[in-house]
């Protein structure tokens, strides 16, 4: 079986089980590993996997973004045609003076 992954990394994934006895549990294995069943983590009984919905929610918006960028430029990469309009250009930020530079002496 081929395992998921992303840059090279495995992707890990919380599966959720449940005992009949215990509730339910969480295991983590690579993504498309787990098996319907595993034994309970308290006593060892059969327990089956249940489905629940992906947290897609949980994570960050801008790193999902960022991701979903890197995987559509490898297809579609983004070029640039033409230049910003004028007034896109923002201006650059510095840093703000350091207020102990003013009380050193002037040459
Ligand atoms: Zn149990």
């Amino acid at each position: 079986m081929r395992t998921e992954t992303r840059g090279g990394r495995r992707i890990i994934a919380t599966y959720v089980f449940r005992c009949g006895e215990d509730g339910v549990f969480d295991v983590e294995a690579p993504m498309g590993q787990a098996g319907q069943h595993t034994p309970c983590p308290v006593c060892g009984g059969d327990s089956g996997r249940v489905f629940t919905a992906p947290m897609l929610g949980l994570a960050d918006r801008r790193i999902v973004d960022a991701m979903d960028r890197a995987d559509k430029s490898r297809d579609q990469p983004e070029v640039v045609t033409q230049l910003p309009p004028a007034g896109a250009s923002r201006p650059t930020r510095t840093a703000p003076p350091n207020p102990a530079l003013k009380r050193l002496p002037r040459p």
